[in-house]
This record gives structure tokens, C-alpha cells and sequence, in this order.
């Protein structure tokens, strides 16, 4: 049990203007306020910061956050001072009298935070240090702590000294923090910064306003020009595998129109520097960047992140995709994949003369090439392998929001294990596609182009052959062994198929379902003119707009309406002090227009502050949140509406109504036989117990067409309950 100290509360919300902490955080401050150590490990966007800020408040000394990011540093400082928090840096950027200034105030006791870079700490043969000791240090922070651990991928050699900060501090309390670390890495962190006793706080590193798409990449070019026309003044961030494709996107989108620059390591600092802060202010939209873009970055509106070839890893996907909606707001990781990619990066993989290695990067490429071809549910695929548990479904990625339909594979199987067969089962997946396809590539051997197998799939795409292979391997009708090379081979569940003894039914996607509509709607002319209102105060004011409020405020601000200064309170993100600052102007933006439109306040609408947290805190009290439009499709089938006929009314489709009633289900409001025939229940519970929990495709396959998704969702939704 966590005990919420009033405290903390009281700062969260008077300081920083939110309402409730988020999972995790106020255990955290509770075990720093009483004085013990702690070990933070939590995503991009989860809410470090708050973790040694608010302590910072209330214990009476200064707190030091030493961080690697200089251009972090500023970014933070500046937020909290506009909180109206006395709060100070000290880095190489700053002129020798700025240093010297903050030194001045440091001593005067005026800091509540003083963020430091590593070899500063240590500079002056430990003078600082020595300085820091005739003072009252309250807490130690230190952010990006895998820069400690030579096991981590960043390790920094300013970081080692810090073993010694508890050897000088025994009695000052020491909170490490970090996004990255694996066990080994996260060991070696306690163990250098001799933390061995401190509490170590983990969360879930899902993160669950992106959503994850992968799409083919086929006319890439034409796909994100749509994709960015119907996002059009959002910020974004598209990823490429070179500086040179870097360069040739970010030009032709600016032709197209776009306001974007490039990124990579091959531009001068200046040029970086300058392009980044364009980006920062909100002054371009977009940036193109190699995997040399991001670390120094702390922006959180961006609202999409775009893999335009593929990465080299899911550790990396996580991390980029990660810089994505640290707001919380809804954002978008979208990631073009085609097998050729898989092939380049197969080159880079060598490395020469370390085997061990090149089959290490190998492997984990091949996870990547797995993850975008798997029909599983990717946010479930991407935290398994972090080694996180996850349900079935997300609802939220592209496979969760596809539906799939079965056909008779059982041609298609023969064509794909005769070839297996013809080449002796001595060939790798994408000779064994190229020699279906009937390529005139001359990879294909001559003899091989004498056989009768060969191009009888000319009529299907590479990528398709790719991922109906991939299926006939999951499904044990191929096998595919050995890493560096993988060869595809015959199973004992071939010959039937191949003597038309079994038939083999397959899945295709047949369309996209709806994203079910999760907020409620906000005036989106209104959100544009807080932004435009956002963006002048940033520019007199000279700092990053998402500094002065986020989008996440902005948002609030557009659905609810708040008409007085004492609603403006209640949006999440208005402090006292920025209220004080900022409430007049905002509130005129929003009164004006409501005027102007005949609308009136909705704060009565408003439980909690964002959306993504209702939920959240709502569970952990046992009561999940009901939305308008769940309630509405109860209210239609208790009205004794069929589901067809409600989705039909509704514009939704039958598998989103069918979820909304399987809510219902799951909290005792609604009947399990009001929607689902009992002969039917009968039957899937009947599986269930025979198959133990199954992946819902196959058990869907089995029950056949008769059965919806839904219905077989909603069983298993009432033995969860019942469980
Ligand atoms: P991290 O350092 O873990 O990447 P931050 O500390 O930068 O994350 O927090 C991400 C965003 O979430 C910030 O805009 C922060 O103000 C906001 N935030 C953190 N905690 C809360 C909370 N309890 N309620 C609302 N917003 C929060
Ligand atoms: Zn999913």
C-alpha cells in the first residue's frame, strides 16, 4: 500500500496544475521524502521528473540532478521556472559570469534545483564538491543513470566518478533514473553508484497513447505524403537508414510543400544545432533524421514517428517510436517494411571477424523482420520481448484493428512446398519466392529454371509469397532452421498436403476497422488558436512552446470549455503560477470563442484531468470508465436493437458494438446469454477447456464462420470475470 503524503499532492497539483500522480510516482516520492534511496526504471514520457521534483519542493535544501544532456538541462530549467520554481543549471554552455551566478545563488540558499552536467561536479580538482558540503543537499538525482554502466549503450566515463557521491554524501538520499537498462546493466548501476539498498521501482514500459502501424513499402513516398497531409501541422519525426536519403526526403518534401529539415551526422553542428531548434520552437514541422536525432531531445508534441526503411533492431524501434507523445496525447509510430530492407541490413550485420557478434545483430534483426510480419498484436509482441506480459489485444495496433477472414489456402500451400521440394529443401525463403515468382534475376541457377515449379506464383507479390510462407512456417506445414542462413525444409505435416490429402486454410486481411473514437470530440478551430496563442507567448518569451503548456492542455482546454478562471484550475497543467501568468489570455481565446459559436462550458464533463489516467486510476479502484458511447450502444440493445441493426445506426462496425457490450459483460452490467446464444456459449466454453486459453485466431478457425470474434471475446470476457 502506498501512502499518499497530502504533501506531495499539494505540490503536484498547486505547482504543476495535475490532478493525480501516475502510476508508480508517489510511492517513489514517498520512499525519497523518508529519506531511503531509490532505482527508477520507467519509459520515455512515464513522469521521472515529477519523481525528484516534487520531493525537491519539499525537503528543505537544495536538490542537484546531475544529467549527460546539456540541452535538456535548459528545456527543464525553464519549465520550472515557469512553475514559478527556483531552479538553475550548470554546464560548458554557460558563460564563465553565468557560472559564476548560479554559484552565488547556490550558496545563497536560493535554489530548490540546481541541474548539473557530470564533469562539472568533479571540476576544480573537487572544489565544487568540497562547496556542496558546507551546504544543505537535500536529495541526489541522477537522470540517464545507464550512462554509469558499461553494460549500457551509452556508457559516459564522466559518470564513473559518481560511485563516489555516496561515499561523500553518506546521508543524503539518492534517486537514480533512468529508460534503459537491462538486468545485467541494471545491476551494475546499483552496484557502481552503491545504491544496493535502494528501492527499485520498475514500471510497464507500455506505452499507450501510440499506436503502432506497419505498412508495406510499396510507393512509400505517395503513403507518407498522405499520411503527413491529413496530420498537416502536426510535429513529427521520419527516420531514415542514410544521410543521403536523409537529405534527398527532406528535399523533396519541402518541395512538396512541407516545412522540414534534415538531420544527420554528416551535417556541421551548426547546421544540426540550428535545424534542431527550428524543430524544438514548433518552426518546422517535420524532421528527417538519421538515428543520430533524439537523445538531446525533450519535446513532447510530437505526434508521429516514422520508420521509412526499417531499423536494426526492436531496441531502437522502441526507443525512436518512443519520442513520440510524451504528453500523453495519441500519437502515431508508423513504420514502412519491405523485405529488401531486411537483405541491406543483413549486410551491415557483419562484423568482421567477431562471429559471435554478427550473429548477435543477426538474430535480433531477424526479431525485427519478425515483428512487422507476425499477425499478433504488436504491442503485445514488442513489451514480450522486453520480457513484459501483455493480454492478447491492444485494440490499438494495426493487427488488433484488422479483420481477418480465412480462405482455402490448400493451392497455394502445394505450389510453395513443391518448390521447398524441387530445390531439394537446400534454399533460404527468398530464393524460394524468387524461384515462384519465376525471377529472371541470376541468382536463380539455370537448372533450377528448367524445373516445372518454376513461376508458377508469378501472379502473387514477393511480400505476400514472404508472408504466406512465413504462415505455412508457423502453421508446421515448413520448417526453417540455422541462423545466418535459414533453410526452408519439409515437415511430417507436408506429404498430405502435397498428395491433396489436407487442405491448408489461410488468413488475409480484408479491412481496416475503425479507430473507436476514445475522447471526446474537442473543438479542433479552438485548439488551433490556443496554439497560435501558445506560439506568441513562446516566441516573446523565447522558449520552446510546449514549455509554456503542452498539447495535452491544449487539448483539455478545446473539449472542455472552461469559462472562469476557477474551471480554467481544474485543466490539467495549470499551476497556480501559470495561471496567474497565462489563465487571462487563454481564457479570453476561449470565451471569445465560444461566444462566437453559441457553445457552453462542458466542465461538467470533465472527472479527471486526461483521459489515459481516468482509466488507469479507475481500474485500480475496481471500476472501469464508462464512455458516452458504450453507454449509447447499451442503451440501443437494451432497447432490444440486433447488433447488426445498432452498428448500422451507429456507423460503427459490428466488432466495435460487440466490444462495447463485452464491457458491459466484463463489469456484471450486462447479461453474457443477452448477447450470446447459449447453444453458442456452450460450444466456446467447451473449447476453452479443452484448449486451455489459445490464440483467438485458431480458436476462431475452429468454431468456424457461425461465431464472431466478438462473441467468442465476450465468453472469455465472462470467465475472466467469474475468475
Ligand atoms: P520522462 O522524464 O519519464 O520521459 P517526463 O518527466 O518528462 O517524463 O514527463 C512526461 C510528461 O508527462 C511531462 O509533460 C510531464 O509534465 C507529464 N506528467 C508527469 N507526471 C504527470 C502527472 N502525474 N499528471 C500529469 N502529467 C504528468
Ligand atoms: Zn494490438
Amino acid at each position: 500500500m502506498s501512502t499518499k503524503s497530502p504533501d506531495a499532492l499539494t505540490v503536484l497539483k498547486t505547482r504543476f496544475g495535475y490532478d493525480a500522480f501516475r502510476h508508480g510516482q508517489d510511492e517513489i516520492i514517498q520512499t525519497v521524502l523518508e529519506g531511503g534511496d531509490a532505482f527508477v526504471l520507467m519509459p520515455t514520457g512515464g513522469g521521472k521528473s515529477l519523481c525528484y521534483q516534487i520531493p525537491a519542493l519539499i525537503f528543505p535544501g537544495v536538490t542537484v540532478v546531475v544529467s549527460p544532456l546539456i540541452a535538456l538541462m535548459k528545456d527543464q530549467v525553464d519549465a520550472l521556472r515557469m512553475n514559478g520554481i527556483a531552479a538553475a543549471y550548470l554546464n560548458s554552455s554557460l558563460e564563465y559570469a553565468d557560472q559564476d551566478s548560479v554559484v552565488a545563488s547556490l550558496r545563497r540558499g536560493e535554489l530548490k534545483l540546481l541541474y548539473i552536467a557530470p564533469e562539472k561536479f568533479f571540476a576544480g580538482g573537487g572544489m565544487f564538491l568540497e562547496m556542496l558540503k558546507q551546504m544543505d543537499v537535500s536529495l541526489f538525482a541522477i537522470d540517464e543513470a545507464h550512462c554509469v554502466s558499461q553494460w549500457g549503450h551509452d556508457f559516459r566515463p564522466e559518470y564513473f566518478h559518481l560511485s563516489r557521491l555516496k561515499q561523500e554524501f553518506p546521508d543524503v538520499p539518492v534517486i537514480a533514473l533512468t529508460a534503459t537498462a537491462d538486468h545485467v546493466t541494471q545491476k551494475d548501476v546499483l552496484e557502481k553508484l552503491g545504491l544496493e539498498d535502494a528501492r527499485v521501482f520498475v514500471s510497464s514500459f507500455n506505452r499507450e497513447n501510440i499506436h503502432y502501424t506497419v505498412v508495406p513499402k510499396k510507393n512509400s513516398y505517395e503513403r507518407l505524403v498522405d499520411y503527413l497531409s491529413a496530420h498537416k501541422g502536426e510535429m513529427g519525426i521520419l527516420y531514415t537508414l542514410s544521410r543521403k536519403s536523409a537529405e534527398a526526403l527532406s528535399e523533396k518534401l519541402s518541395m512538396d510543400g512541407f516545412l522540414v529539415k534534415p538531420y544527420h551526422a554528416g551535417l556541421s553542428k551548426e547546421v544540426k544545432d540550428k535545424h534542431q531548434e527550428l524543430f524544438q520552437k514548433d518552426e518546422i514541422n517535420i524532421i528527417v533524421a538519421t538515428i543520430a536525432f533524439g537523445m538531446g531531445i525533450n519535446k513532447s508534441n510530437v505526434r508521429f514517428v516514422v520508420h521509412m526503411d526499417l531499423p536494426k533492431n526492436l531496441e531502437s524501434y522502441y526507443q525512436e517510436t518512443g519520442r513520440a507523445g510524451r504528453d500523453g496525447v495519441r500519437s502515431d509510430a508508423l513504420l514502412f517494411y519491405g523485405n529488401g530492407d531486411v537483405m541491406k541490413l543483413k549486410r551491415f550485420a557483419e562484423v568482421d571477424g567477431n562471429p559471435e557478434q554478427t550473429r548477435i545483430m543477426l538474430r535480433k534483426l531477424g526479431q525485427m523482420a519478425d515483428f512487422c510480419e507476425i499477425r499478433t498484436c504488436r504491442r503485445k509482441h514488442l513489451l514480450n520481448y522486453f520480457g513484459e506480459e501483455f493480454p492478447d489485444t491492444c485494440e490499438s495496433c494495426d493487427v488488433c484493428l484488422t479483420e481477418y477472414e480465412t480462405f482455402d489456402g490448400t493451392v497455394l500451400a502445394q505450389k510453395a512446398l513443391s518448390a521447398v521440394l524441387r530445390l531439394e529443401e537446400r534454399f533460404g525463403l527468398s530464393y524460394v519466392v524468387d524461384f515462384l515468382r519465376g525471377s529472371k534475376s541470376e541468382k536463380i541457377r539455370a537448372e533450377h529454371r528448367e524445373l516445372k515449379t518454376y513461376g508458377v506464383g508469378a501472379d502473387i507479390s514477393k511480400t505476400e509469397w514472404m508472408r504466406l510462407i512465413k504462415d505455412l512456417v508457423s502453421m508446421g506445414y515448413l520448417r526453417q532452421s540455422g541462423d545466418q542462413y535459414p533453410v526452408l525444409t519439409l515437415s511430417h505435416k507436408s506429404a498430405a498436403v502435397l498428395r491433396g490429402e489436407e487442405a491448408v486454410t489461410l488468413v488475409q486481411s480484408v479491412h481496416v476497422k475503425e479507430v473507436e473514437a476514445k475522447e471526446l470530440p474537442y473543438e479542433e478551430e479552438l485548439f488551433e488558436a490556443l496554439k497560435s496563442l501558445r506560439m506568441e507567448i513562446a516566441q516573446k518569451e523565447k522558449i520552446p512552446a510546449y514549455i509554456v503548456f503542452s498539447d495535452a492542455t491544449l487539448l483539455e482546454l478545446a473539449t472542455y470549455l472552461p469559462l472562469t478562471l476557477d474551471d480554467m484550475r481544474r485543466i490539467s497543467g495549470f499551476g497556480e503560477v501559470k495561471l496567474s501568468r497565462y489563465g487571462e489570455a487563454f481564457l479570453e481565446g476561449v470565451v471569445t470563442y465560444c461566444e462566437e459559436h453559441q457553445l457552453s462550458s462542458k466542465m461538467g464533463e470533465k472527472v479527471s484531468s486526461r483521459k489515459t489516467r481516468v482509466k488507469k486510476e479507475s481500474v485500480e479502484k475496481g471500476k472501469p470508465e464508462v464512455n458516452a458511447t458504450k453507454q449509447e450502444t447499451l442503451r440501443l440493445f437494451l432497447e432490444g436493437k440486433p447488433v447488426a441493426q445498432i452498428a448500422a445506426l451507429r456507423n460503427l462496425t459490428t466488432s466495435t458494438i460487440e466490444g462495447h457490450l463485452t464491457f458491459f459483460i466484463g463489469i456484471g452490467e450486462l447479461a453474457l446469454s443477452d448477447m450470446v446464444s447459449q447453444e453458442k456459449i456452450e460450444r466456446i466454453r467447451g473449447e476453452l477447456s479443452e484448449n486451455g486459453f489459445i490464440p483467438l485466431r485458431a480458436l476462431k478457425e475452429t468454431l468456424g464462420d457461425a461465431y464472431s470474434y466478438g462473441e467468442i471475446r465476450a465468453v472469455i470476457e465472462e470467465m475472466r470475470r467469474n475468475r
